[in-house]
């Protein structure tokens, strides 16, 4: 990237707009799963944005879509017409999401789509006492920044609802890592129980969990956690929201939605990244009797315009009948196994489902995260062309979440590509 746009790009945006890598990349063209800066070097993207490129670049069906739209003159007005595009998208997400009667509203981020679902469930049960996991990111706005139990994102400690925060999604670092599943998941319900006993006023609206934690490092606990957390929760009539805004769409590979390998069916999902392709959107998906119950007028005026999900119908209708899940389920299980089979000392913990895979990094022979390997193992690869993601609540976990178009071919020399600059950042640093 040219130099200047770096220094440009610093004198006029805020200095905690994060950036990758000490000199960052231009992005200015991209086909298939790879993307190309503007020095010209081209990139396997191994991270699709920030998993938005759900399904890779240049895609003819989506760039119709738009175009079409575009052809009509008018890119969008407000919310307040009748807007097609917005309809048909609703109706396919509604029979998408397996809940009873669901209703669908359309934002234009992750971060709105959470703060409606906080809306709807708080202003439902009149309580402004919610749930949420440690280690968890849900946006960052205020609502949303308050249940983010990461303090590397936690922006600001003003907070319009009261959060108590419990153990399950984090486990590799959770006091009851050593545990078996069974054992672990009936810790965390305890947990979960006596946090409601014991920090909340009692009257607690919802839950939310991200079914795998993204920003905290593709943290996976064990299947049926929040199944068993939501028996709890029903008990005490607390509303449970999944946030499938990375874990949408089939990107873990066994199912359509993160949830389901909990074996329950939330009131509420939220959406957004892989949906649009790129484009901007997201939106919740909850049954009428949630979603219907506001006494007041609310719209926002470019969630839903018919660009956004014009563009987003398009690459969900590719995404199903090229069976991308099935892609995602096929080639993660062979990603995980080549870096689980990986000798170095620097890897701690490989997790994760389909093509949503983290690697925590550590300092040889024990936990201590390795933040500047993981720094370095993501200068490595890019050098060598291999774009990667970073996170986690100690910025250890490398993570990887290529398109889900991914070839068998590209996964094997991505393999190859992280397994030699693991080693290589082990020598180097340790
Ligand atoms: N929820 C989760 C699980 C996320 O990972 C993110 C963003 O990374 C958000 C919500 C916020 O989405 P956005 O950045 O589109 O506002």
């Amino acid at each position: 990237m040219s130099d200047s746009l770096l220094a440009r790009h610093k004198a006029v945006m805020p200095d905690w707009l994060s950036l990758y890598y000490q000199e960052p990349i231009e992005i200015v063209s991209g086909s298939g799963r790879h993307v190309t800066d503007a020095d010209g070097n081209t990139y396997l993207d191994f991270f699709a944005g920030i998993l938005t490129n759900a399904i890779g670049y240049d895609i003819d069906e989506i760039s119709d879509a738009i175009r079409r739209r575009v052809d009509t003159g008018v890119l969008h007005t407000s919310t307040l017409y009748l807007i097609r595009q917005q309809v048909e998208l609703a109706e396919r997400i509604a029979e998408l999401s397996g809940l009873r009667d669901p209703k669908v509203f359309f934002t234009n981020s992750g971060t709105e789509a959470n703060e409606t679902a906080l809306m709807l469930a708080t202003q439902k049960r009149r309580s402004n006492q919610v749930l949420a996991l440690r280690n968890s990111y849900h946006g960052r706005a205020f609502a949303t920044l308050a249940v983010t139990g990461n303090r590397g994102w936690s922006a600001t400690s003003l907070s319009p609802v009261k959060v108590s925060y419990v153990h399950g999604g984090y486990r590799y670092r959770s006091p009851f890592s050593g545990l078996s599943d069974a054992d672990y998941i009936a810790a965390c319900v305890d947990d979960l129980r006596e946090v409601i006993e014991t920090t909340t006023a009692g009257d607690v609206a919802c839950m939310i969990a991200e079914p795998i934690q993204g920003v905290g490092g593709f943290a996976t606990p064990p299947d049926g956690l929040l199944g068993a957390f939501a028996e709890v929760l029903d008990e005490y009539g607390i509303l449970l929201i999944s946030d499938e805004v990375q874990t949408g769409w089939g990107r873990t590979g066994e199912h359509f939605w993160g949830i389901q390998a909990h074996g329950v069916t939330p009131d509420a999902m939220t959406f957004a990244k892989g949906l649009g392709n790129g484009l901007a959107i997201g939106g919740v998906v909850a049954e009428s009797a949630l979603m219907d119950d506001i006494g007041a007028n609310s719209i926002s005026t470019f969630g839903g315009n018919p660009v956004s999900t014009g563009g987003a119908h398009a690459a969900l209708e590719y995404l199903l009948a090229h069976d991308l899940q099935g892609n995602a389920a096929k080639l993660g299980s062979q990603l995980l196994q080549g870096l689980r089979a990986h000798d170095s000392a620097l890897i701690g913990d490989v997790r994760g489902k389909g093509l949503m895979i983290g690697v925590e990094l550590v300092v040889p022979g024990g936990k201590t995260p390795a933040p500047e390997a993981a720094a370095r193992v993501m200068e490595l690869a890019k050098q060598r062309g291999l774009l990667i993601g970073k996170g986690g609540l100690h910025g250890n976990v490398l993570r990887l979440a290529p398109p889900m178009t991914l070839t068998e071919t590209e996964a094997a020399h991505a393999l190859q590509v992280l397994t030699e600059t693991v080693s290589q950042a082990e020598q180097e640093l340790f």
